[in-house]
């Protein structure tokens, strides 16, 4: 895997995971009825050290790029290229970021969302 699939990856993970925690807090998940709405504290515990885990392996520069994107839009801070459009912000991307999309990690010009590509 290349380094920047890797960090991709990893940035994809440590997104989860804050959703994953957001669930757990958020009233309106609860509502749904889940039969135990309430996560045990082991599994709280279980995924911020997993989050914890993996924000460690992030190159420091992506992470803060990360938690302030996730801090403005509260979630999809990496999204996928679909046929050219920036998946978090629906414009067409410059030709150029598909070509740099496989050597550099790219964000889109408009939202500054990760974005990564399926093919
Ligand atoms: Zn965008």
């Amino acid at each position: 895997m290349t380094k920047v699939k890797a960090q991709i990856n990893l940035l994809r993970t440590l997104e989860e995971l804050d959703l994953i925690l957001k669930d757990m807090a958020s009233p309106a998940y609860k509502k749904i009825g889940f039969k135990s709405p309430k996560p045990t504290l082991d599994f709280v515990k279980t995924a911020e050290k997993e989050r914890a885990h993996i924000a460690d392996q992030v190159e420091p520069i992506l992470l803060q790029k990360y938690e302030r994107i996730m801090k403005r839009y509260g979630g999809r801070v990496v999204v996928q290229v679909i046929n050219g459009f920036c998946g978090g912000c629906f414009i067409k991307l410059p030709s150029e970021y598909i070509t740099r999309s496989s050597t550099d990690i790219t964000n889109c010009p408009n939202c500054g969302r990760f974005l990564y590509w399926v093919k």
